[in-house]
């Protein structure tokens, strides 16, 4: 999908379903071009790719089907490479040839997430201009910036901020299922950028995440640990959007007959940012995931 003015400006793309079960941002980017009908961009270009992995859409699935590969990390792809990376240089050549200003990659996770933007960590080598536009970018956004403590290595906002091409990832809640909530979510924080560049007027209230005054405009650090020891039967005793101390009870593992097997305490002070979609435990499986602070 593409939008153009004649008047000179930023390049600025989205992407959205690269993981075949995260529909919902496709429906951001349809909606963003719908209100663009509407209130037409001021300048520069917006271009989308809504849907990157339509073999994993059409089955409800994460990866490639044919191929069971993972499409975001596949990149920058490969002309002659997996299926995957064939889709991958398709995807990374045509966002690269428009030299962007920022790159959106959306996604969804668990179900019980609340939305939140990724910022890659900066690139060891190189220059640092393309992740401080990303991580200036990403506060816009009015989501918790969650920062990735390791490369994801062949993800595509980390494969572009490698190309000096300034891109994140934002996480807009559930998987498998459109949530309405997080469409309007994902509208204004993609707005509040585009607005940001000067492509569109800022003509409401930006999305703000309720965060407490204190932790506002803070960057959090990813986390999905501690993971489980024992198997078992989940129980949650803290909710994705809460504040958690160190130390502090977060989930519970019991057995079949109701015996406690484990308590898990969150590992430092922390915004929860999701809650894993099963309850049953396994040794070693994440279950809660954290923005650290
Ligand atoms: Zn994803």
């Amino acid at each position: 999908m593409e939008a153009r003015t004649a008047e000179p400006g930023p390049a600025v793309w989205l992407t959205a379903c690269a993981h075949g079960d995260e529909v919902g941002g496709m429906v951001v980017v349809q909606e963003i071009f719908k209100r663009l009908r509407k209130r037409p961009l001021l300048s520069g270009s917006l271009h989308a790719f809504p849907l990157m992995n339509p073999l994993g859409f059409e089955a409800g699935a994460r990866h490639v089907t044919m191929s069971e590969e993972d499409l975001n990390r596949s990149f920058p792809g490969n002309a002659k490479g997996t299926l995957a990376e064939r889709i991958a240089e398709k995807i990374f050549a045509a966002i690269c040839e428009t030299r962007p200003a920022v790159v959106m990659d959306l996604h969804n996770d668990w179900i019980g997430s609340i939305p939140y933007a990724v910022l890659d960590p900066p690139p060891l080598a190189g220059s640092l201009m393309a992740y401080d536009k990303a991580s200036t970018l990403a506060a816009k956004t009015g989501l918790p910036v969650v920062a990735e403590p390791e490369a994801i290595r062949h993800s595509l906002s980390h494969s572009l901020l490698l190309k000096d091409v300034p891109a994140m990832t934002v996480e807009l809640g559930e998987s498998y299922v459109v949530n309405e909530r997080f469409v309007e979510t994902g509208v204004k924080a993609v707005w509040s950028v585009l607005a940001e560049l000067k492509l569109v007027e800022q003509d409401e209230a930006p999305f703000v995440y309720p965060l407490p005054a204190e932790l506002q405009g803070r960057t959090f650090r990813y986390s999905s640990h501690p993971t489980t020891s024992t198997s078992g039967v989940l129980r949650f005793l803290a909710r994705p959007g809460d504040i958690v101390r160190g130390g502090q009870p977060v989930a519970k593992v019991f057995n079949a007959f109701g015996r406690l097997q484990e308590t898990l305490t969150a590992p430092a002070d922390a915004l929860v940012l999701g809650k894993s979609d099963s309850s049953v435990a396994f040794p070693g499986a994440p279950v809660m995931a954290f923005g650290l602070l």
